[in-house]
Parts: structure tokens; sequence; C-alpha cells
């Protein structure tokens, strides 16, 4: 059977393709085929007593399987042009948030409703970072937390388990094309055809996305990524703020290098976690609706943006290779002390022990001046004290450091304002197109598509 559309990754911005085609025309044939386990499998073996930290599985169930690398994310979906991706420039500003707003519409209707939308514009803090040198970027937030959003992605899938067929275990090797409106698409030995493929592979399918690219001849570029570390603190340091606006994305510009660094994915009582792309261990951070699950911290990633010029075209190999080197110095994910750090010492388990936040992920005690390149080091401990402004108590000597996140960036993959690559019926959404860098932009994205296919194949 040739089906209508095959989309390829169930991360958010497959699923939302689905759904909307779905609703579009319930008559479409439909395909989605997922390198990972369906939600109901999808099991991290880390259970901080037998297993501590990763194992590296050979399909990550973090990242892999129906929800995407944002089935156990935080659920926070920011609806803004000012983060989280490029759709509007593909879109238009006003689209791009009809399209984050019809998304978020959807995540009310199927288990969200409870979710409290937060929002940064005309915000004290806001004048307060100002007075500071500090930046709040406007934005909307829903903060769904780890149990709602695994709710929403439960319904969704009991909505669409009967109207689509679905793959799981299902890894794409190689997609084909026949002509226009007419794919091949591979899994192993297998062929599937189809009309319309839609590709959402997100992060973790970054690398098979290039070779994806590279011979169907479609264009791509590399040149961003960002470093730095995962700062975790007391709660009550930064209560002011997430009880205000729970996310809060702010942008300091350091005196010394005049380099760009940025909070991000902030979690109030939340925790740090071990994340495994591609067998690069990095660390991330999430928090749970469910004030049952808070803990004592907050966390949140202090990124430093490296934008690379010619002739260097591999931004996320360098991203790489500085977390392969706290991989390789500590078997994952290294910590430190904030004073340790600035005295120059490294942290032992018994520094830490006698600190006074107690770390919610068991990483290795140790020194990040060893891993993280100087300058972006020192733009990060810039910024902590320009924080510790706003929040007294953020450059105390107990903040431990984790290192390192990276936010790589996928490769801008070359696609009109139609998300369509040269070839028609062959499109890119999500994360893997590089135009997006988040849920909400994800989503956006695979709903603008499966509008513009549904009206085509209607056609
Ligand atoms: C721990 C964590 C917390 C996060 N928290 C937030 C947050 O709070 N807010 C926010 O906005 N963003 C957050 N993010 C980022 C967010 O999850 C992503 O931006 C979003 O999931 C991207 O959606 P996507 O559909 O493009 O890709 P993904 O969600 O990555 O989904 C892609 C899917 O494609 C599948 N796939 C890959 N290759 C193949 C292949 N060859 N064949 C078949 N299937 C394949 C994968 O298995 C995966 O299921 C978080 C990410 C992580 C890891």
């Amino acid at each position: 059977m040739k089906y209508d559309v095959i989309i390829v990754g169930a991360g958010p911005g497959g699923i939302f393709s689905a759904l909307e085609l779905t609703r579009k025309n319930k008559e479409l044939n439909i395909l989605v085929l997922e390198a990972g386990n369906p939600l109901s499998k999808r099991h991290c073996p880390i259970d901080g007593v037998n297993i501590r930290s990763c194992i590296s599985c050979p399909s990550c169930d973090i990242m892999k399987g129906f929800g995407g690398a944002g089935a156990f994310s935080d659920g926070k979906y920011n609806i803004t042009n000012e983060f989280g991706g490029n759709l509007h420039e593909y879109v238009g500003k006003q689209e791009a948030l009809d399209l984050m707003n019809y998304v978020d519409d959807i995540n009310m209707e199927y288990g969200g409703a409870s979710a409290r939308k937060f929002s940064t514009a005309n915000s004290e803090l806001k004048k307060r970072c100002l007075q500071h040198e500090l930046h709040l970027l406007d934005a909307q937030v829903r903060h769904l937390g780890t149990d709602l959003n695994y709710i929403i992605l439960e319904n969704l899938y009991k909505e669409l388990e009967d109207t689509i067929d679905w793959k799981f275990h299902s890894s794409v090797t190689k997609i084909e094309k026949v002509s226009d409106h007419d794919y091949k698409v591979y899994v192993g030995e297998t062929v599937y055809e189809c009309d319309t493929c839609i590709i959402s592979t997100g992060r973790s399918g970054s690398k098979w996305m290039q070779s994806i690219c590279d011979n169907l001849n479609i264009e791509t570029r590399s040149n961003r990524v960002d470093i730095g570390v995962r700062v975790e603190l007391p709660a009550a340091v930064f209560e002011d703020i997430t009880d205000e606006v729970y996310e809060s994305k702010i942008i300091y510009r350091t005196e010394k290098f005049q380099d760009k660094v940025r909070t991000f994915c902030m979690n109030p009582r939340g925790i740090v976690v071990n994340e495994n792309t591609n067998g690069v261990i990095t660390v991330n951070g999430h928090s749970y609706e469910d004030k049952g699950c808070f803990s004592e911290n907050t966390n949140f990633a202090l990124l430093v943006s490296n934008k690379f010029t010619e002739p260097f075209k591999d931004s996320n190999e360098y991203g790489e290779s500085i977390a392969r080197l706290s991989n390789m110095l500590s078997g994952g994910v290294l910590v430190q002390r904030f004073g340790d750090l600035i005295r120059g010492q490294r942290s032992t388990q018994s520094r830490i022990d006698d600190g006074f936040v107690t770390p919610t992920l068991n990483a290795t005690p140790g020194d990040l001046s060893l891993v993280i390149p100087k300058r972006q080091l020192d733009d990060i401990i810039e910024m902590l004290y320009a924080l510790d402004k706003i929040a007294p108590g953020t450059a105390s000597d107990d903040t431990l450091l984790y290192g390192v996140e990276v936010k790589f960036y996928n490769l801008q993959v070359d696609v009109d304002n139609q998300l369509e690559t040269k070839h028609k019926g062959l499109y890119v959404i999500g994360d893997c197109s590089g135009v997006t860098h988040s849920l909400s932009h994800a989503s956006a994205s695979g709903v603008y598509v499966a509008r513009k296919v549904a009206a085509d194949l209607q056609k």
C-alpha cells in the first residue's frame, strides 16, 4: 500500500502533524515510523539505588519513543518568538504565535487544563533585571510539568491509536526519492511508500538527518552550539523569580569578552538529570507539577552561545568534544561547588557532603576548569555574580555547578517557507530541521505543515 503521508519520528513535531492531518481529513492513510518505544514501554533504568547514572542503553528512553525528547521533559511550553526557535522567520510572527496558542489549546483539551500559564511581560522582575544589566525576555509559558505532560501524551496516543498506523522500533535507515510526491522509506530491508514524507526526528536524529540530506542533495549549515553548566541552589534563592514568572530567560552580556550568557530551562524545586545524546552524556533538568515530587532545590542552565565562522563547520562536534572531556574525567557528569571553582580547587565528595546544598543528581565531584574552556567558564562566573544581584545567594560557595550542559543546535536544513525541501512532498519539521529548538515551536511546525499537506492532498 502506498501511504498518503509517512511521518518519521513521534516527538511533538510528528505527533502534532499526525493529529492535525487527521483533524483535517480522517480518510488519509498515515504511517508513523518511530525508532523508540511506545510511551508505556519507555523507562530509564536509572533508579538512584542500583543504577545511579547513565548506562548508555542502545536506545535512550529519555530521548526516543512516543513523545520524543519531550516525553519526560518539564513540559514548559513557551509561547514566544523570542526563543525556542525561528519558526516566525518562515511563517511570520503572528502565524507562529497563533500556531503555538493552538498547540496550547490542544494540550489543555487533552489533559493539561489545570496547568498554570505565566507571563514575563510587564513583570517587576523585568525592571529589577534592567537595573543590573540583565535582560528578561518576554514570553508566556504554560508549565505542564513532567506528570501532566505524560498524561497529555497518553491521551493523544489513545486518540490517534486506531486512525493511524504506528510502527515502533522502526528506525528509518534511508529515504529514496522516486519522483516528486513519490518516496520510498526504508526501515532496514522493509520499504514503505508514500506521497508525502514528513521528517521529524529531533535532536537524536541529527546525525542521521545529515546523511539523509547528503543522499538527497539538500543543503545544510551548522554553526552554533551553546556550552555551559547546570546550576543548582536552594529553591528559596530563586523563589521570588520563579513564583512570579516560573521560567525566566535572562540574558547578560559579559564585560570581559562581550559574550552573551543566558539562563535556560529553569526548574523550580526540580531535579538535575543525565542526558545521553548519541553516547555523549550531558546534564539537563526537570521538575514536576505534583507538589509531592518537589525537591528542595531549583536548577537552571547557564549557557554561552558560540557561533563559528568559516572554515570551521562542525559546531556540534566542538560541543561534543567538551562533553566527552567531562565524560572522560568523571565517567559522566561532573559536579563542583561554586566556592571550590573560585578557589581553584576541585570538589571532593566530602566537600560536597559538607555543603548546604544536597545534589539531586549523583554526579562525580571534580574540577570544571579542566573541562570547560576559560572563555566560557569566565563568562559563567561573571553571569553568576550578575544574577546574585537580583537573587542574592546565587553566587554562594555551596551553589552546585554540573558540567557540562550542551545545547546542540541541529543543522539548518535548507527548507522553504512551507518547511518543504527542494523535493516536492518532502518536509522537515521540528528540531531536526534546525528551525525549532523547543516543544512549542516543534509542535507548531507540525501543525503548520500538516495543514499545508492536507490542503495539497485535498486538491
Ligand atoms: C530532559 C529534557 C527536557 C526538556 N525540557 C523542555 C522544556 O521544558 N520545554 C521545551 O520547550 N523543550 C524542552 N526540551 C526540548 C524538547 O523536548 C524538544 O525541543 C522537542 O522534543 C523537539 O521535538 P521534535 O518532535 O522535533 O523532536 P524529538 O522530541 O526529539 O522527537 C524525535 C523522535 O524521532 C525519533 N527518531 C529519530 N531518528 C529516527 C529515525 N531514523 N527513524 C525513526 N524515528 C527516529 C526519535 O526516537 C524521537 O522519538 C527538553 C529536552 C530534554 C531532553
